[in-house]
């Protein structure tokens, strides 16, 4: 028998870490799987996802920029897609295309199980309204916080976006609002930036004071591209986290949607720091 494939597309997808933690997710549980990664021309998605699956692959994982092309050619889809309207995780159920978004969970679980902190009643701003802002919201407002601020350098994309989870919020008493990125004046127990603004090499989109002491300041980036964040954040009190965690933690989520079983992420995340170091 030979071993089950799985996939990441994206484009670019050289730098992407999903094959080595994959591959140890599968050591560690004892899974007989193959992950390799596929660097998707632009325009030619639905192509690759047909050529991948003619190849016998079960399932992907898609990265920038097919998040939303993927949710496209679901026949199926998880709550949480549809409310992202974004997908980075594929299964392939004979004719049937699966589709999730493991991202938010993968945030949420990172806050919670890795760097200890709770969300529940606590003030939250998520910066940014792109594929990963939308990915989080949602998991974000089920962890219950007291608020969820969105601010975003294009504010009506912000607006688009809690206007979309406005019924979830209410379900849980969580407040939203979505101001212009520089009205923003209060300071956060929990700050997330979600924007692209560390791998373009550009400033923290916020004024500082969003910080206080003790604020956990998240950055989706990982690597050399998030020190500019952590060390603003560190600068000014905050206690600062890159994206790495969230990175395995979301890769779990996708592992146990292909495998029925959930990896031990706390040790790979360990273990790819130290890789990294
Ligand atoms: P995206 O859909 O292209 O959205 C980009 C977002 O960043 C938009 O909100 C955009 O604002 C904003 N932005 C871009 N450049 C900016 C700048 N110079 N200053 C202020 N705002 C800026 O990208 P995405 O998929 O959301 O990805 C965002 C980041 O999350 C990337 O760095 C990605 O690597 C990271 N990410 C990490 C993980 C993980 O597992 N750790 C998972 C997913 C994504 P406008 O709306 O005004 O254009």
């Amino acid at each position: 028998m030979t071993a089950d494939l799985y996939c990441v597309m994206g484009n670019p997808v050289e730098h992407s870490k999903s094959p080595w933690i994959h591959a140890r997710f599968a050591q560690l549980t004892g899974q007989d799987l193959r992950y390799v990664r596929k660097l998707v021309p632009l325009g030619g998605f639905a192509q690759a996802v047909q050529e991948f699956r003619a190849e016998g692959g079960r399932g992907c994982n898609v990265t920038v920029p097919f998040k939303f092309e993927s949710t496209a050619l679901a026949t199926r889809l998880t709550p949480r897609a549809r409310l992202a309207q974004a997908s980075n995780t594929l299964r392939f159920d004979g004719a049937e295309v699966f589709a999730d978004n493991t991202d938010g969970v993968g945030l949420v679980s990172d806050i919670a199980r890795n760097a200890g902190v709770d969300l529940a009643g606590r003030d939250v701003l998520l910066i940014g309204a792109g594929g990963a802002a939308a990915g989080v919201l949602g998991p974000l407002i089920e962890a219950r916080p007291r608020r969820v601020v969105v601010a975003n350098r294009t504010q009506a994309r912000a607006a688009l976006l809690i206007g979309r989870h406005s019924a979830l919020a209410a379900q849980h008493g969580v407040a939203l609002a979505a101001p212009e990125i520089q009205e923003v004046h209060d300071d956060f127990d929990v700050v997330i930036n979600a924007t692209a603004s560390s791998m373009a090499g550009a400033a923290v989109p916020v004024a500082a004071g969003v910080l206080k002491p003790g604020t956990l300041a998240c950055d989706l980036m990982y690597g050399p591209a998030a020190q500019g964040f952590i060390d603003w954040a560190a600068r000014h009190g905050a206690v600062a986290r890159d994206g790495l965690g969230m990175l395995v933690e979301q890769a779990a989520e996708a592992f146990l949607v292909w495998r029925g079983v959930r990896p031990p992420s706390a040790q790979v995340l360990a273990e790819l720091r130290a890789t990294l170091a």
